[in-house]
């Protein structure tokens, strides 16, 4: 089968062919229908410092997120069969520490990522756990469900906490950005903020709602204006994604009293920030989020899918082949696109 193939740790990537892989007693082989670039996919290409930081698999197949047809399952798989319609869960929880025996799978203490530390779905086929295969809905397209693993990152910030008839900022317009917009204005959120310094993706962000107002951070007074629409108080709900060090300083300075803040967005350097201002006279509640809860975000997405309120499609903006993986990435890292996607099939 062709595979996207990262033979070493040079920068780049390579189209290749490789034997299917075979699947043990627990394992769901799946013919890959589409599949999803993600920026753990641009580490992977650029081979920065982070594939070191987590021990990322090299030689390996690189992509985690993706929709294709079970073809083959293991003797002891139970849950889905050949013909299957299903997208990855890409943690792959040990199933036996406290972590994972206490309903937060999510963070095993083993815990291993799809196409990280094992071989991922930049190929015609890939293998995955069972506990990893989540059936779709028959009729599914497959380009919604190759970005239901970003999606439900967003669902599960936004909605960890409350959000209907609150003020909503959002730090960072990328695709999980644009989904957590879409996620909180169907979600009943008053009004939604947007930052970002991408007028390309502020512009789809346009797209995800009736109540959004975009903000150029690099040319707009974001705190100001937030202040000034929220009547003083503040957001009662920041969704922090930019990673960056400032825009994680701007999300808290634009949380409200009594506020909470979802940080999603991985900083490659510490943020310098004043808690005593910003977190504890705010008697702000932070929370880390890290992918989606297993399986509750994934019974959202779907429930939310399942509406046909959300506008999505919008942010899948651009489609390359499997051949062409290293120009989708190049298309991702470069920004002026919303989610990628590779048509494997
Ligand atoms: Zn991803
Ligand atoms: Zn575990």
């Amino acid at each position: 089968m062709k595979a996207a193939y990262k033979p070493n740790r040079e920068k780049g990537i390579k189209i290749v062919d490789v034997p299917i892989p075979e699947i043990a007693a627990n394992e769901v082989l799946v013919k890959v229908k589409k599949a999803a670039i993600c920026g753990t996919d641009i580490h992977l290409y650029d081979w920065t410092n982070w594939c070191e930081n987590v021990e990322a698999k090299n030689p390996m197949i690189i992509g985690h997120e993706f929709c294709g047809e079970v073809v083959e399952v293991g003797a002891q798989v139970t849950s889905v069969k050949a013909g299957d319609l299903i997208a990855g869960e890409t943690h792959i929880p040990c199933g036996k520490c406290i972590l994972c025996r206490t309903g937060r799978q999510h963070i095993c203490k083993d815990m291993k990522i799809l196409g990280v530390h094992t071989d991922g779905v930049f190929a015609e086929y890939a293998k995955i756990p069972e506990i990893c295969a989540w059936k779709l809905l028959p009729g599914t397209p497959p380009e919604i469900g190759a970005i239901y693993e970003p999606f439900g990152i967003a669902v599960h910030g936004v909605l960890r906490d409350k959000v209907a008839g609150l003020s909503t900022v959002i730090v960072g317009a990328g695709p999980i950005g644009l989904f957590a917009t879409n996620v909180a204005n169907i979600s009943g959120a008053r009004q939604i903020f947007v930052l970002d310094v991408n007028e390309y993706r502020l512009k789809l962000a346009n797209k995800m709602g009736d109540n959004i107002l975009t903000l150029n951070s690099k040319k707009d007074e974001v705190a100001k204006i937030i202040s000034e629409e929220t009547e003083g108080r503040g957001a009662d709900v920041v969704i922090e994604l930019s990673g960056s060090v400032e825009g994680t300083r701007t999300a808290f300075e634009v949380l409200g009293k009594g506020g909470r803040i979802s940080l999603i967005g991985l900083h490659s350097r510490e943020v310098p920030l004043d808690l005593v201002n910003n977190v504890i006279y705010k008697e702000a509640t932070v929370y880390g989020i890290t992918g989606r809860e297993m399986f509750n975000s994934w019974y959202q997405t779907e429930n939310l899918v399942k509406t046909g309120k959300l506008n999505i499609k919008e942010v899948l903006t651009h489609e390359f082949s499997l051949e062409e993986v290293e120009k989708a990435i190049l298309m991702a890292k470069e920004g002026n696109c919303g989610k990628v996607i590779i048509a494997v099939e």
